[in-house]
């Protein structure tokens, strides 16, 4: 009977390990950059390392043009209401905000892109310097030892 409770308790933390791997997959596979600054216009993630840009957008009704307040719904950018309050519309477009004013930042969103940075290998040779420092009559020298 001991024999068998220990079984399972073993096989209980193996289990645990394994989602616990797998959660940790998961938010090392999707990092949501939270501790970007906003006010920032791009600055390096320093969760993931990825460059990440800060892109506000609003929505707009595409049929009258008003303005509608945008929210992220699984990364994409979308109207909060489903249906235009000025002429009932479904239909939106979704702009791009180059500079957030105090106006438009009621209706915007905030997200963070990353950036993709093209690949580029550097084949340039890596130049180490060999310093032989050398005590000579007290004195501390640089270079070769004479
Ligand atoms: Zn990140
Ligand atoms: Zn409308």
């Amino acid at each position: 009977m001991l024999v068998h409770l220990r079984d399972i308790f073993v096989s209980c933390i193996l289990i645990f390990d394994f989602l616990v791997r797998i959660i940790n997959l998961c938010c090392t596979m999707k990092c949501t950059h939270e501790k970007i600054n906003i006010l920032s216009e791009k600055s390096y993630c320093p969760d993931c390392g990825a460059l990440v840009e800060n892109k506000w957008y609003i929505c707009r009704c595409a049929c009258c043009g008003v303005k509608r307040k945008a929210v992220l719904l699984f990364g994409n950018v979308v109207p909060e209401e489903k249906f235009c309050t000025n002429c009932g519309s479904k239909e939106f477009i979704v702009e791009e905000v180059k500079e957030i004013n105090f106006i438009d930042i009621n209706f915007a969103t905030l997200k963070k892109e990353e950036v993709k940075q093209p690949l580029t290998v550097n084949f340039a040779p890596i130049q180490t310097w060999i310093t032989v420092n050398c005590v000579q009559n007290g004195r501390l020298l640089f270079g070769a030892c004479k």
